[in-house]
């Protein structure tokens, strides 16, 4: 199987699973932040990322309220393991960092809480809370900070009830036309990254 064929499993799977507490599914979620950036003229690579930024959420067995519960699912490094097998920095990092660029944006932007949904501020509490000051250093010196940041903004506001978006076909087929991805066979990792 192909990973273009493995994420549209995965989403027909586990798709229709709650986005934590909020009112949308994960792939309504994963198709509106995708959407936001195609819109924004993003590169495949970051459109990839925001499309399959939550995929962590897919690879594991936790409650889908895992956060609400004070549980930290760590899916922004299982989802970073997951891709980086087949796609290059550019869509594992912005993957991999958008749960620190919440972080950041806290420390950084006062009105960014603000605007964050009461779910996305719990589980806040759970990965870490606001950056330090160190922390946000270390973070605006990373090569993808700005692609994390963008792409944290979709996430945020990619929570839209019966919101209109491309499909997830379109999605998977500009990245097999566009996105450098190796075509090393995916069979049984899913169950792998489980049991980890
Ligand atoms: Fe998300």
């Amino acid at each position: 199987m192909s990973i273009i064929e493995h994420i549209e499993r995965l989403f027909d799977e586990r798709g229709d699973s709650q986005y934590g507490f909020e009112a949308v599914s994960q792939l309504e979620h994963a198709l509106q932040a995708a959407a936001m950036g195609e819109q924004e003229g993003a590169t495949p690579s970051l459109v990839a990322a925001a499309l399959l930024h939550d995929v962590g959420h897919l690879l594991h067995n936790l409650p889908d309220d895992a956060t609400e519960q004070g549980i930290d699912d760590r899916h922004e490094e299982l989802g970073q393991r997951w891709l980086q097998r087949h796609f290059g920095l550019d869509v594992t990092e912005p993957v991999r960092l958008h749960v620190d660029a919440k972080r950041y944006l806290c420390a950084t932007e006062p009105a960014y809480e603000a605007s964050l949904s009461e779910p996305s501020i719990q589980s806040m509490a759970v990965q870490g809370g606001v950056m330090t000051p160190d922390e946000v250093q270390a973070f605006a010196a990373l090569r993808h900070c700005e692609d994390a940041m963008r792409l944290r903004r979709w996430d945020d506001a990619a929570k839209v009830v019966d919101q209109k978006t491309p499909s997830l076909h379109h999605f998977l087929q500009m990245i097999a036309d566009s996105v450098p991805c190796s075509a090393v066979a995916v069979d049984s990792e899913t169950t792998a990254e489980k049991t980890k």
